[in-house]
């Protein structure tokens, strides 16, 4: 079955491959000519993967599931929350939005964080949510280099390693997104003929 994964982002259409059944067959927004950013405006995770999805349903009819993510800090009253991309400004970049996160959190000693994704699936023209959490803390310095984001601050609860010193598969069994994209298969499973 084909399915529109509505992202560029290769990370994460990486990571939701190694998660998906090979018999859904996962296509990228370009590669269905769709190029520009779909505008993420609205201020909870439901409300930007639901419009992203809805407009890749709009333009093509197709099937099609997005996500959105983002970081939520305890301390930080759930920042950076819906603007985890853009946290540092709209260049969207990583190592500057790592920066910025580390000099908020300088001297504060509660660094418990979470990482939450919302999928919204659109399916036969219906609209169906499914939403992952993992909970963990806030490191004092980047580790590793795998993965995006901010993986390299956030170590899960009850792990040593943060995400980006892991694999993608050990990420994977864990992850926000995992656990999100979980749902929804087993949901695809029970109402798909594939
Ligand atoms: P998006 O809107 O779902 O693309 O995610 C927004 C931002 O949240 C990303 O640009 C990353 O900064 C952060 N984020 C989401 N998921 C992850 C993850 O698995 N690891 C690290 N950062 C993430």
């Amino acid at each position: 079955m084909k399915l529109v994964c509505a992202t560029n982002n290769l990370h994460k259409i990486s990571e939701i491959k190694n998660i998906i059944d090979s018999s859904y067959q996962l296509v990228s927004l370009k590669e269905i000519g769709i190029t520009e950013d779909i505008p993420e405006e609205e201020n909870t995770f439901e409300g930007n993967a639901l419009a992203k999805a809805r407009y890749v349903f709009q333009k093509t009819g197709m099937n099609v599931f997005a996500d959105d993510s983002g970081l939520e800090v305890v301390a930080l009253n759930n920042q950076p929350g819906v603007y985890s991309a853009r946290y540092s400004g709209n260049e969207k970049d990583y190592k500057a939005n790592n920066s910025l996160l580390l000099k908020n959190m300088e001297g504060v000693t509660n660094r418990k964080a979470r990482f939450k994704t919302v999928v919204a699936l659109i399916l036969d023209g219906k609209e169906y949510i499914f939403d992952g959490i993992i909970e963990g803390f806030i490191t004092k310095n980047p580790r590793g280099s795998g993965g995006f984001g901010y993986d390299p601050l956030f170590v899960p609860k009850n792990h040593i390693l943060t995400f980006a010193e892991m694999s993608i598969s050990e990420k994977n069994k864990i992850s926000h997104r995992s656990r999100a994209v979980n749902k929804l298969i087993l949901f695809l499973n029970a109402n798909t003929l594939l």
